[in-house]
C-alpha cells in the first residue's frame, strides 16, 4: 500500500487521537468524533485512506449493521478487514474506520442510504451491495424513490459491481443502471412500499417472489443466487444450508448478500460460510441479557418493515415486551406505528413500555392486542417470571436498555 501524503498522516493521526480522548472519557467509542477531526484537517482524508484497498459499500433500510459484519466476517478468510462495526455509518465514520485499520487491504463499510452517492463516489469501491428500501421513521415512500433515483445516477457509468436484491422492486431500480449486477433472490416480507412501478407509477404485478410492471418493461430480473428455505443456492446450482446462529429470515437474506459479496472478492461459498455461522450479535442485537432470572433477547426494530422482521424472530411462546421512544434517531412522529400490523401478538403476554408507551398502547388496543402499561422497562421486567423472554425496541430505547443492563456484545 502506497504511503499517505504527511498531511493525510497527520490527520489521520490526529483522529485516533480524538477518538481515543472520546473512549476513555467516557464519550461514546470515538468513531465519528475522530473522523470529524480527521476530515477537518484534510477534507480528502477518505478518499486517501480508501486508495489502494479493495472496499465493499452496504446499503439498506435494514439489515445494513448486519450484513456488513457477516461479509466482514467472510472477508477475514483473505486477510486484514477495516469496517465501521458500530454503525458509524457517515463519512466521519468510514475515515476513522479506515484509519484505525491502515494497512488493511479490504474494507467493508456500512453506508447510511442518502450517503451512498457521496460515498461511492470518494472511495471508488469496488463492490456495492443493496438489499432493501422501506419507510423509515422519518422517510416516507415518496423519499425513498427519491433515494433509488439517486442510487442510479451515482452507478451509471461506473464499472463498480453491484450485488443487489432483486425482490426489491425499489432496489432492483436503483440498481439497474449499473454495469455489472449480481441480482440475489434474497426474498422480500414487506411491500407496502413497493407497489407501483418505480419506472413508470403503473402497477406490478406479483406472484410468489416474481414481479414485474403492467404497463412497461420494467420486471423482475433472472437471479444468479436464491435464498431457499434456510439455505442458498449458488450461481452453479449447488444448495448450501445456513444453519446460521443470527435467527430469523432477515438475517438469512442478509447472509445470501454477503456469500455473493464474498464470491466478488473470489471468497468461494465454503470458505466464507463457516465464518457467516460464527457471528452470533450484532452491536448488540440479538444479545441476552439476565437479571434475577430473567433472561431477556434485545432485538432492534427501527421502522414498520423492521418490526415485522422482529416479530419472525420472536418466540410465539414467550413473553414479549415493547419498548418505543420518539427521541432524535427514532423520529420524533410516531404515526408509522400504524403501519404495523400488530395481530400476531394476540393471545401473548404484551408489555408496552418507553417514552412513547401511550402512544403504542392506542395502536395495540385498535388491534385488539391485549397487554400490560408499563411506565419503566424495569418495571415490565420485574412483571415477568423467571425464565425467557423477547424484547422489542426501537432505537434510543434499544440503546437505553442496553445502558441499563451493560453493553454486552
Ligand atoms: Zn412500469
Amino acid at each position: 500500500m502506497t504511503q499517505l501524503p504527511l498531511r493525510a498522516q497527520l490527520a489521520a493521526a490526529l483522529g485516533r487521537t480524538a477518538a481515543t480522548l472520546s473512549r476513555v472519557t467516557g464519550r461514546g467509542d470515538g468513531s465519528v468524533i475522530g473522523g470529524r477531526v480527521g476530515l477537518i484537517l484534510e477534507p480528502d482524508l477518505l478518499r486517501r485512506l480508501a486508495a489502494d484497498r479493495r472496499l465493499a459499500l452496504v446499503s439498506a433500510t435494514n439489515g445494513k449493521t448486519t450484513t456488513t459484519r457477516l461479509i466482514t466476517s467472510a472477508l477475514q478468510e483473505l486477510g486484514e478487514v477495516a469496517t465501521n462495526a458500530f454503525g458509524a455509518n457517515m463519512p466521519a465514520g468510514h475515515v476513522s474506520a479506515l484509519s484505525q485499520h491502515k494497512h488493511a487491504p479490504y474494507a467493508v463499510l456500512e453506508v447510511d442510504e442518502k450517503y451512498l452517492p457521496e460515498v461511492l463516489d470518494t472511495t471508488g469501491a469496488a463492490v456495492v451491495c443493496l438489499m432493501n428500501l422501506s419507510r423509515d421513521q422519518m422517510d416516507r415512500a415518496a423519499e425513498i424513490w427519491l433515494l433509488a433515483q439517486k442510487w442510479r445516477h451515482a452507478l451509471q457509468g461506473r464499472d463498480t459491481h453491484v450485488i443487489a436484491n432483486c425482490d426489491d422492486p425499489l432496489v432492483t431500480w436503483g440498481a439497474s443502471t449499473a454495469q455489472r449486477v449480481t441480482w440475489v433472490s434474497a426474498k422480500q416480507r414487506w411491500r407496502e412500499d413497493s407497489w407501483c412501478c418505480p419506472e413508470c407509477g403503473g402497477p406490478l404485478d406479483r406472484k410468489d417472489d416474481d414481479w414485474a410492471c403492467r404497463e412497461c418493461t420494467f420486471r423482475r430480473p433472472e437471479p444468479t443466487w436464491y435464498l431457499a428455505d434456510n439455505a442458498v443456492i449458488d450461481p452453479r446450482g449447488r444448495t448450501w444450508p445456513l444453519d446460521l446462529q443470527l435467527p430469523g429470515r432477515a438475517n438469512q437474506a442478509n447472509a445470501a448478500i454477503a456469500l455473493a459479496t464474498a464470491e466478488a472478492f473470489g471468497l468461494p461459498v465454503e470458505r466464507a460460510l463457516p465464518r457467516l455461522r460464527e457471528v452470533r450479535s450484532v452491536a448488540g442485537r440479538y444479545t441476552t441479557v439476565e437479571r434475577d432470572g430473567r433472561v431477556l433477547r434485545l432485538l432492534l426494530a427501527k421502522n414498520p418493515a423492521g418490526w415485522l422482521e422482529a416479530f419472525d424472530v420472536a418466540d410465539p411462546a414467550l413473553p414479549i415486551i415493547l419498548s418505543v421512544n420518539a427521541q432524535g434517531p427514532d423520529g420524533r412522529d410516531t404515526s408509522w406505528l400504524w403501519d404495523v400490523d400488530y395481530r400476531v401478538l394476540q393471545g401473548r403476554p404484551v408489555y408496552v413500555t418507553g417514552e412513547r408507551r401511550l402512544d403504542l398502547a392506542l395502536r395495540l388496543h385498535v388491534a385488539g392486542v391485549h397487554f400490560e402499561l408499563c411506565p419503566k422497562f424495569g418495571d415490565a421486567v420485574d412483571a415477568q417470571a423467571p425464565g425467557k423472554i423477547d424484547v422489542i425496541a426501537n432505537y434510543t430505547a434499544f440503546q437505553q436498555i442496553r445502558a441499563e443492563f451493560g453493553r454486552a456484545v
